[in-house]
């Protein structure tokens, strides 16, 4: 059997809507997965489902929208999940906010926003599906990180924070619930062409297509093909990884 065969198994993926995770989600559905899309809205999710019935016809997807900062939210989304389908067998913890703004523009507010949902709606998520993971013997847990982590950036401080805190989480969850199990691994993308990305002024995209040695931006499939891998099992060793994905990017 094709070690990345996923059928039979159930796939959450945050932040589904569009981007990393619309990908991510169709990469996982193209290798026989039931995925179950997070959106932060219903409007969306259901524009991102009808899309998914068009492309994929016959596709066992499906979509929710728990706030994702809201703990209790987020366990009675994985209950219900668990209820509907038996099992959770791969976590993907992708929604996130970028932040660009200088020191002397940025407030309190804005440092809360990118810790609420880069971080702390990363620990929802992982908190929610580690019973279920356990339970049924084991699960894997992905999330993604950034580039970011590893250089930090020139303003918006708060988001190479908190994807420094995501690798954090990463490397220690996978330390404390390797026995279980479950692996814990993130991946840590480069400059992906996806909304996000094309959102940011010229000025900011230029410098960075020239540190790029592969001279292109990702795409979302890049990623996405990175988090099958680590979900398959022929990343059955690999835990508390932060996976590269960025052309080689020098900063
Ligand atoms: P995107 O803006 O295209 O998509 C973001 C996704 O997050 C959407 O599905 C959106 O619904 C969801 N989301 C946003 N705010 C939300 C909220 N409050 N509640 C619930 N869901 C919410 O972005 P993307 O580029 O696909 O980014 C996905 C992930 O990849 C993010 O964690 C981002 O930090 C990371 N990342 C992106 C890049 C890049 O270059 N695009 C680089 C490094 C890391």
């Amino acid at each position: 059997m094709d070690s990345l065969d996923f059928t039979g198994k159930v796939v959450v993926v945050t932040g589904g809507t569009r981007g990393i995770g619309f990908s991510t989600v169709t990469a996982f559905l193209e290798r026989g997965a039931t995925v179950v899309l997070f959106g932060s809205r219903e409007e969306t999710v259901a524009k991102a489902l009808q899309k998914l019935a068009e492309s994929h016809p016959g596709a066992a997807v499906d979509g929710k929208w728990p706030a994702l900062t809201d703990a209790m939210a987020v366990q009675t989304a994985m209950d219900e999940i668990v209820k509907k389908y038996g099992r959770i067998d791969v976590l993907v913890n992708n929604a996130g906010i970028s932040q660009s703004q200088s020191i002397y523009d940025y407030t309190p507010a804005d440092f809360d926003k990118a810790m609420d949902l880069n971080v702390k709606a990363v620990f929802n998520g992982c908190h929610a599906v580690t019973p279920t993971m356990r339970a049924q013997g084991g699960g894997v847990i992905l999330n993604t990180s950034s580039m970011v982590s590893l250089y930090g950036q020139r303003s918006g401080c708060g988001y190479p924070a908190s994807k420094f805190a995501v690798n954090g989480l990463t490397k220690s969850l996978a330390r404390e619930l390797g026995p279980d199990g479950i692996r814990v691994n993130a991946v840590a993308p480069g400059v992906t062409d996806t909304d996000m990305v094309a959102a940011l002024p010229e000025a900011y995209r230029k410098p960075l297509l020239a540190a790029i040695p592969m001279r292109r931006f990702g795409g979302a499939e890049d990623i996405a093909n990175a988090f099958v891998f680590l979900a398959s099992d022929m990343a059955g060793y690999i835990t508390g990884a932060v996976l590269s994905v960025d052309g080689g990017i020098v900063m």
